[in-house]
């Protein structure tokens, strides 16, 4: 039976210096989210501030990542400039099958360079090249010149890369991995940016043996799973106007988040719906490394010139949450404009959804008189595409008090120059689901403060009983369950296809039969590992709101009933403190 620790790859940025280390048990931690928070557990220092130089920050690969399709995220573990505590983000790209030819389960970045690198890992190299001339410089123009400074192992190579928020210490500046995919919420980049290491490249240089002691064992598997990926309607769903597919039915039943969430309806909204973008702006579909669906949908930006006589076409990536976001929430309902606003969040490395969420929580607080037109600069106001673009860059360069200010948090500000009822924010900015109770209870709480922690958005949108406790259990069995597709590492995308069993199958055929018996066990078991790594780094459940604006909201269910949400909230932070309470056994 092959070793089942994990091969970690730990780089002291101070030393420049890197060190392989065996570490834990594939049948213990599995790998991705449950390998971060193992890491973390051990090098994370939970009573330092997240900018502590020996804070880690983690990438961590899942045990089936490159062997079956879409097994194609990484997980990033840090403690997080957004609310100092430990969290998670998960970004696919080429860097999944980049680390797995590296041959390492994890990467590790620890220390703090003397001045601004670039970071160069691959199978056999550990370098930092002096990046101090590309400091100041956006995400995109990073790329290009890091492109031609690493030109080996093209495709297999993998470039993160930050934008100027991760150098000015925005608390949502992202991670930018191969132009068109993020390490997105809860400011990575800036984890990244004082640490000095303006961008990081994996080069997937090495070999990778086939898994299991049978290969015709492997490849009738595998053909399996590609079919069954392929054959789906997830396929088409996802690949043909992919997850902008939403904007129209969410609009349809008044759970659209639009100009901050006073209104979730509006006919304009057919503007900057996904059939307006497939038919006008698409170029082409791009994809993850080893993923068949290809759901990363691209479009084109016309952007004229000064001379106003020419332009030039940019490629700009673009779904759901950024349509909602620098769409629909500041009231830009064309598709174009929403494109323009993308690209320039790219370029500042910016996380979209909170960006987008900040500036519509500072559009109403301006015209409300909160703010000063010397506070924002530019007039901002719903649907104002060149303010914002403005603003964005403001946000980014951290141009003025303002500015910084928002930068570390739409409620940070707000606790400031006022308006938190209106401050559009659950654990952090809200995505892209006015749907009720249940997901504002969710997002607010969960782990992440991610829509992607459970599948509250969904619950919302059938109709249920008002019943707190079961509500609760569905969260709590949901998040386990994806606890296991993001420790192995899948896109979740693929949930629908990867069951129980086939899992199971997988594992038992890359020589992990035991983990096959007991993932229910082991997905617990770092369900439990991450809530305590959050709840030592100081997470307080009970002090997360949720402002008086989201229950002015009315959806297809009709009015919110704010004591039904303090019901659910309050056996959801019951459940929490259970779960991040000590191991199980020790419970029992
Ligand atoms: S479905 Fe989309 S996000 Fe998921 S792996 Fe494929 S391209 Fe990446």
């Amino acid at each position: 039976m092959p070793d089942p620790s994990f091969r970690v790859c730990i780089i002291h940025l101070d030393r420049a210096k890197g060190e392989i280390v065996a570490f834990g048990d594939k049948n213990t931690h599995i790998g991705g989210s449950g390998l971060a928070a193992a890491l973390f557990e051990k090098y994370g220092l939970p009573d330092e501030p997240w900018s502590h130089p020996d804070q880690p920050l983690i990438f961590a690969l899942g045990c089936l990542t490159g062997y079956f399709p879409l097994m194609s995220k990484v997980v990033a573990g840090f403690k997080s400039p957004y609310h100092d505590q430990y969290a998670e983000s998960h970004a696919g790209g080429r860097l999944p099958l980049a680390m797995r030819f590296t041959g390492y389960d994890a990467i590790v970045l620890r220390g703090r360079a003397p001045g601004p690198v670039a970071v160069h890992v691959g199978s056999r190299i550990i370098e930092t090249k002096d990046a101090n001339y590309l400091w100041g410089a956006n995400a995109l123009t990073t790329g290009r010149v890091i492109r031609r400074v690493f030109p080996g192992a093209s495709g297999h190579r993998s470039i993160l890369r930050i934008g100027p928020a991760g150098e000015t210490l925005s608390a949502y500046a992202c991670i930018n991995v191969d132009t068109f995919r993020h390490f997105g919420r809860l400011g990575s980049g800036s984890v990244m940016g004082v640490k000095n290491v303006k961008a990081l490249v994996v080069s997937g240089d090495g070999n990778m043996d086939l898994p299991g002691s049978s290969t015709k064992k492997y490849a009738k598997l595998f053909r399996k799973v590609y079919k069954d990926m392929t054959a789906t309607e997830m396929m088409s769903k996802y690949h043909d106007l992919g997850t902008p597919v939403n904007v129209a039915p969410l609009n349809a039943l008044k759970s659209l988040p639009i100009r901050n969430l006073l209104q979730t309806t509006d006919p304009e909204a057919q503007g900057i719906s996904g059939e307006r973008f497939g038919n006008d702006l698409l170029i082409r579909n791009a994809a993850c490394a080893g993923c068949p669906v290809g759901c990363i949908h691209v479009g084109m930006l016309r952007e004229r010139f000064q001379d106003e006589h020419r332009f030039q076409i940019r490629q700009v990536a673009y779904d759901y949450e950024l349509i909602f976001a620098l769409g629909a929430m500041v009231g830009i309902m064309d598709a174009s404009n929403a494109l323009a606003l993308m690209d320039e969040v790219e370029k500042q490395g910016l996380d979209a959804m909170s960006t987008g969420v900040a500036l519509a929580w500072a559009t109403e607080a301006y015209q409300k008189g909160m703010l000063s037109k010397e506070q924002v600069e530019y007039d901002l106001a719903f649907g104002n595409v060149q303010a914002y673009k403005e603003a964005i860059w403001c946000l980014g360069h951290a141009k003025n008090e303002f500015y910084r200010d928002l930068a570390r948090g739409t409620l940070h500000a707000a606790r400031k120059y006022g308006g938190e009822d209106f401050a559009c924010v659950l654990g952090q900015e809200m995505a892209g689901y006015a749907t009720g109770e249940t997901f504002f209870a969710s997002q607010s709480l969960s782990f992440r403060h991610s829509h992607l922690d459970t599948g509250a958005y969904g619950y919302d949108q059938k109709k249920h009983d008002k019943n707190p406790d079961k509500v609760v259990a569905y969260l709590v069995k949901d998040e386990r369950e994806r606890v296991l597709l993001t420790s192995l590492v899948s896109c979740l995308f693929a949930r629908g296809v990867y069951t129980k069993e086939l899992l199971a199958e997988c594992l038992a055929c890359v020589d992990l039969p035991d983990l096959a018996k007991n993932m229910d066990a082991a997905a617990e078991e770092m369900q439990r590992l991450r809530w305590r790594m959050r709840l030592a780094t100081g997470y307080v459940p009970e002090k997360t709101k949720v402002p008086k604006r989201f229950l002015e909201v009315e959806t297809w269910a009709g009015k919110m009933d704010p004591a039904y949400l303090d019901a659910v909230r309050a056996a959801y932070i019951k459940a929490i403190y259970e779960l991040g309470a000590a191991r199980k056994n020790e419970t029992e």
